[in-house]
């Protein structure tokens, strides 16, 4: 006998199903979809995939996608890796196919998020446009160091004193001068 919980429904009955010879009995069901959920439980369970993939839009890190339909329950992590490995750098609107075949399933996943990737896409080539029409060429000047920052008089004044000379003028409060 094994115990489950329905999912069909939000009222996730709980079930305990066991096979009698051929015959599956099920109780605890509060309507004949309990029946079919347990028959498929016990002998093919299958699950809906609800994730996200990467895309290359900065604006849109994470694009949120779900499988068309159901896949074994066996094959989640081989699918959670398929999914791993996708990058959308496309327009893509909810509803469209990011993966033909999830994991040798015959199951498509498609998009679910709204436009965002298409708002960011077009940003994206008005953008590059805008940068193709208004940026100047590049000029052939080579670049140019920053001169070295000039010694601070003040941190010459706090320097310790080289020799006795130096410390007489510093106690007389005179700037000190190093002749060459
Ligand atoms: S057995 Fe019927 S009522 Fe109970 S959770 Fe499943 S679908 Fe819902």
């Amino acid at each position: 006998m094994k115990e489950l919980y329905c999912i069909t429904c939000p009222t996730g009955c709980r079930l305990t199903a066991a096979w009698n010879d051929d015959e599956l009995v099920v109780e605890g069901n509060g309507c004949n979809r309990g029946v079919d959920f347990a028959k498929a439980e016990m002998t093919n369970p299958t699950r809906s995939l609800t994730t996200t993939v990467r895309t290359t839009f900065p604006g849109v890190p994470v694009l949120p996608v779900r499988t068309d339909g159901e896949i074994p329950k066996e094959k989640i992590m081989e699918a959670m890796k398929a999914l791993n490995n996708i990058v959308i750098n496309d327009a893509l609107d909810c509803g469209d196919t990011v993966l033909e075949d999830l994991a040798e399933t015959g199951v498509r996943v498609i998009a679910t998020g709204d436009a965002l990737v298409r708002k960011e896409l077009k940003n994206t080539i008005h953008s590059s446009q805008m940068a193709e029409s208004d940026v100047p060429p590049l000029a052939d000047e080579p670049e140019v160091e920053a001169p070295p920052p000039e010694e601070d008089e003040a941190n010459e004044e706090d320097a310790a004193p080289q020799n006795e000379e130096e410390t007489q003028q510093k106690q007389k409060g005179r700037p000190h001068i190093t002749r060459g």
